[in-house]
């Protein structure tokens, strides 16, 4: 099936797409199948993809044992209940998800999307406290965070953008510490957590948790931050005895260099959110770890139990598909993967620092940052990156790239190539 002028012309009258307005909306390019690291649009054309479908694909596109998975899983079944019923495609997932992550996380939430894992993790800390006995309501987070969509994950994204303002009246009231001014190769300044410290200090009380974005603050400005103030972050709620969530959803299995960010900092959270590439970008799936003794107390909280129970939690297709990616994960050698990815991004990005438009350049694994002066104009770049035979989707000052991690050194060339001439 082919997407015709006519479709086009449906997609644009009545489909919303993500943050596009309905009545004047960007252009959309029809892609009609996808392979390796390749977009394949309706005309023909092929675009390498730089995006990784906004983190999730990093084994690339239609790949043969992702595949497998999925039909093999169908064959059996595609869903059935969680309430009441187990299944081995969610009992594998688990198991390698325990098995992955520091040893203290033993407890695995599965639910639809990386908003609702974060939705979790908010509601898992306030039954903790709630178990606990202790009005502890609020959040303890960092601006430019980004958490997603919904109501709760809003709450703590960065105030000053827009969905606050938007929302003014609806969304929970919590506290914002300032983004870590640090820069990850910096060397570490102890003043730099003191604003966070003293903020912590002052309403040690009332916070259930801190949630934060580990070492990658992703769509709240894509900003890449010390270590030390990760580990910090640590100490100062292990001293208040507060909850530390890690929202990994777009740092999680490989990203940055590390398994999971939180080891660049040698950091154990409290709670995990993991989502997008989980199932290497091909369904949406996401988990909320935590630990033993966090599960126990809410489960010995006045509900009895922890109150979240989505329809299609533990969905078997989408588990299937998660097992198998994490599979590839370790066959593939990511680590090997994205350290070539990074010195590469390294070499030829770097170099556009000097460039008079380019505010600033940043690398950390297989992401790669060009930050312009000036907002870009998304619609027109798009379509000049699309002529140069690449997929990359700017927003506001930013020009990323985060590649599958099966990509070659030859078209991660052709993308920072492109990007190198969008910027001069
Ligand atoms: N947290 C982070 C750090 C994210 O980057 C995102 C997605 N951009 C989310 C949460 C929300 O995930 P989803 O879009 O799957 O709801």
């Amino acid at each position: 099936m082919s997407v015709t002028q006519s479709d086009l012309a449906f997609d644009q009258h009545h489909i919303w797409h993500p943050y596009t307005s309905m009545s004047h909306p960007l252009p959309c390019y029809p892609v009609e199948a996808a392979a390796g690291v390749e977009l394949h649009l309706a005309d023909g054309r092929r675009l390498v993809d730089g995006m990784s479908s906004w983190w999730a694909a990093i084994h690339g596109y239609n790949h043969p044992q992702l595949n497998l998975a999925a039909t093999q899983q169908l064959e059996k079944m595609s869903h059935v209940m969680f309430g009441g019923i187990t299944h081995p495609a969610a009992i594998a997932l688990c198991r390698r998800l325990v098995a992955m992550t520091p040893q203290a996380l033993q407890c695995v939430f599965l639910a639809d999307s990386g908003s609702v894992a974060v939705e979790v993790a908010l509601k898992m800390a306030l039954q903790y406290w709630q178990a606990r006995g202790e009005r502890r309501q609020h959040m303890l987070t960092l601006r430019h965070g980004y958490h997603g969509d919904t109501f709760g994950a809003m709450s703590v994204c960065d105030p000053d953008n827009s969905m606050h303002r938007l929302y003014q009246g609806f969304l929970a009231q919590h506290l914002f510490a300032p983004a870590p001014p640090c820069r990850f190769d910096e060397e570490w300044n102890e003043q730099d957590i003191a604003p966070f410290a003293a903020l912590l200090q002052q309403h040690a009380d009332e916070v259930a948790a801190v949630i934060l974005e580990p070492i990658v603050q992703g769509a709240g400005g894509m900003r890449i931050y010390h270590p030390t103030y990760l580990k910090r972050v640590r100490e100062l709620c292990d001293h208040y005895q507060v909850l530390l969530i890690a929202d990994e959803i777009a740092t999680g299995f490989g990203r940055t260099g590390k398994l999971f960010a939180c080891e660049h900092a040698g950091v154990v959270p409290d709670i995990l959110c993991l989502g997008k590439a989980l199932t290497g970008g091909y369904m949406t799936l996401s988990a909320t770890l935590t630990s033993r003794q966090v599960a126990d107390t809410i489960s010995k909280g006045a509900a009895g139990c922890f109150m979240h129970g989505p329809t299609f939690m533990g969905n078997p297709l989408a588990c299937a598909v998660a097992e198998a990616s994490l599979t590839l994960l370790a066959e593939n050698r990511w680590q090997a993967q994205v350290n070539a990815i990074e010195t590469q991004l390294k070499q030829q990005l770097l170099p556009l620092a000097t460039q008079p438009k380019v505010a600033d350049v940043r690398v950390l694994g297989a992401i790669g940052v060009v930050e312009m002066r000036k907002p870009v104009d998304v619609a027109q770049l798009q379509r000049e990156f699309v002529e140069r035979g690449v997929w990359l989707r700017p927003f506001g000052t930013l020009i990323y790239l985060m590649p599958p991690y099966i990509i070659e050194p030859e078209p991660l060339s052709r993308l920072t190539a492109a990007v190198a001439a969008a910027v001069r």
